[in-house]
């Protein structure tokens, strides 16, 4: 049996994590967050001591631990790390720049790529990252590069922070997200960017309702649904 897959990339805080969420509900199909996976690795090495961005402390970490994940009855994906549900702990602020760090580095991204085909290999899939489109699951059914203006992005990051009553300055988030988007863009493996054939959907002046709109309407239109 053959599986349909829909890869969706873009920079942080374009929406990619909610919407993918929503269309894989719509659509039946089962929501992959790689950024998740990538935040774990990011908290086991914090955990360790070990500085995020070293190769040499990183790369000896991967054989010995065990990332899982799960799927609540929702959809939401759980991850564990050697057995420990971390799906609140990887969503910590300092755990985000972790993960855009051990992300960077090239034995990383290889260790952690078949975990991600695997999935696609056994279900209809809505997976949404940096590289999907590009690296992981290059011939995808559908591929969309989801972004929006930077201000955009860190204005709806700022209010989900506050409504979750971490209070953060917005300027503090803008330069963070231009931080993350500078070294996932220029890293020399699996760079951030729109892959061959991927359909850029610019969220900028769309709210919520009107990009699902959109992405339904092309996931419809393309796989045939
Ligand atoms: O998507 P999220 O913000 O949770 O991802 C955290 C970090 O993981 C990103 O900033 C990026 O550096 C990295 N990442 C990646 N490739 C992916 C998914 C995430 O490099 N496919």
């Amino acid at each position: 049996m053959t599986y349909r897959a829909i890869a969706i990339d873009g920079p942080s805080g374009a929406g990619k994590s909610t919407l993918a969420k929503r269309l894989a509900k719509e659509l039946g199909f089962l929501y992959v967050d790689t950024g998740a996976i990538y935040r774990t690795v990011g908290l086991a090495a914090l955990r360790q001591g070990v500085a995020p961005s070293d190769p040499a402390g990183v790369l000896p970490l991967l054989p010995a631990l065990v990332i899982t994940t799960a799927y609540a009855p929702d959809g939401l994906q759980h991850m564990y790390l050697n057995g420990e549900d971390v799906t609140q702990a990887i969503r910590e602020h300092r755990v985000s720049d972790a993960a855009s760090q051990v992300s960077a580095i090239p034995g990383v991204r290889a260790y952690l790529l078949e975990m991600q085909r695997r999935f696609a290999r056994e279900n209809d899939v809505i997976m949404d990252g940096r590289d999907i489109g590009t690296v992981v699951l290059p011939g995808a059914a559908l591929k969309i590069y989801l972004t929006a203006r930077p201000e955009a992005r860190a204005r709806r990051r700022h209010k989900e922070l506050l409504e979750r009553g971490q209070q953060t300055e917005y300027e503090a988030v803008l330069q963070d997200m231009l931080d993350r988007d500078y070294r996932d863009s220029h890293r020399a493996v699996a760079p951030l960017r729109q892959a061959e054939g991927a359909v850029l959907v610019d969220t900028t002046e769309l709210d919520l309702d009107e990009s699902f709109l959109a992405l339904i309407n092309l996931a419809k239109e393309r796989l045939g649904l």
